[in-house]
């Protein structure tokens, strides 16, 4: 059999080719290159679609973070509290406003922020509290509401991963102040380069956060602050409208290929998958498994030509790059352990029956 990517984004590509060059050229026939009416077009679009009343397209979804953060006023002197156990983005941006990260251990059946040891990490300076849903699973946003309500904190939603994921019925983005979703290539909805883009139901800020990444102007010509160039550009805004149109059909497979993968593994006493939210419908950006012999595993299939992934090998705490921060190892044991055991499996929506259970007869007869 041929190779099982963890994503096959070439394949994708080949099914929606005739649509995706015809917005590009439209795109470049308007010369509707930077902003401009598709950018307005996937505002309105991604607006409807996962059920949140404003939109702001930008960059991508490292700079949806640190426009939402600085319209929030959240800066210099101020913590936001963000999981240890997700890509570094999450927590760039909070250095770059000038604020400070402060890590929080996840809980062992999700992975995903342990809502029963935030508490702990908050201080009189503490500003925000930055959940992610990882790998496409709502984080437990009734206990974060509670806890920020509690001391008087802003909830943003980081969605880079879940997009269409809903937690008792409401999709996400709806929790928090706001939300960022990133359409990096690999993510659910993804652009054919760099995308992002600030979610909320506060017209004000949303209006804030479009005005920063736009040089500060409300003219052309006229400034009001110093702001920045993160738009999103009018050929990624027109493809991921085109994109928009397969979302769902294409969310239900990772969901209709995740059931398949549970059904085949759940039996493994070997192998433990993570968990779903209670009240949470996933949208499996990522299909994660931990195993004590992780190596193993992924050497073996390797071997049967079949990709995987860690997601992600070192958790926050521990990267150099916040060595100033001064955590060690042990301070996040949970995560940490993960971090050691995490394998994530192909789902993509593209996956043949054949393929799909490729993966599960590998993974099967790895535990014989
Ligand atoms: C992808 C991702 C981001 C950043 O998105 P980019 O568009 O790549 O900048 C942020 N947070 C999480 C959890 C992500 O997975």
């Amino acid at each position: 059999m041929n190779e099982i990517p963890l994503v096959d984004l070439k394949l994708q590509y080949d099914l929606i080719k005739t649509e995706i060059l015809q917005d590009v050229d439209q795109v470049c026939s308007s010369s509707a290159f930077i902003q401009g009416k598709y950018a307005r077009k996937f505002e309105e679009d991604f607006s409807a679609l996962q059920k949140i009343p404003y939109t702001v397209g930008c960059s991508n979804g490292t700079s949806a973070i640190s426009i939402l953060l600085e319209a929030l006023g959240i800066g210099k002197g101020a913590e936001v509290i963000v999981p240890t156990l997700t890509f570094i983005a999450t927590a760039e941006p909070v250095c770059h406003v000038g604020a400070v990260p402060i890590f929080v251990d996840v809980e062992p059946s999700t992975l995903n922020i342990d809502t029963a040891k935030l508490e702990a990490a908050i201080t009189a300076n503490t500003k925000a509290i930055l959940p992610v849903h990882l790998y496409g699973n709502p984080a437990n946003m009734k206990q974060i509401l509670n806890i920020a309500n509690k001391h008087n904190l802003t909830v943003i939603e980081d969605a880079a991963q879940a997009h269409l994921a809903k937690l008792d019925g409401a999709t996400v983005g709806n929790f928090g102040a706001a939300a960022t979703f990133s359409f990096y290539p690999g993510k659910n909805l993804g652009a054919y380069g760099d995308a992002g883009c600030i979610c909320s139901s506060n017209k004000e800020l949303i209006d804030q956060c479009r005005v920063l990444l736009d040089h500060g102007r409300s003219e052309k010509y006229l400034h009001h602050k110093i702001g920045y160039n993160q738009r999103m550009d009018g050929i990624q805004a027109a493809i991921l409208s085109t994109k928009m149109r397969y979302l769902e059909g294409w969310t239900a497979r990772r969901k209709a290929i995740a059931a398949q993968y549970r059904e085949a593994l759940s039996h493994l006493n070997q192998l433990r998958i993570v968990e779903a939210t209670p009240g949470a419908e996933p949208v499996y950006h990522l299909f994660v498994v931990e195993v004590d012999d992780r190596e193993g595993l992924a050497n073996f299939l390797k071997k049967r030509n079949i990709a995987s992934g860690v997601h992600y090998p070192i958790p926050l705490h521990l990267q150099p790059a916040f060595s100033k921060l001064n955590y060690r190892a042990g301070d996040f044991p949970v995560a940490e352990r993960a971090c050691q055991r995490i394998l994530s499996l192909p789902i993509y929506p593209e996956m043949t029956e054949q393929q799909i259970a490729h993966v599960t007869e590998s993974v099967q007869s790895f535990f014989r």
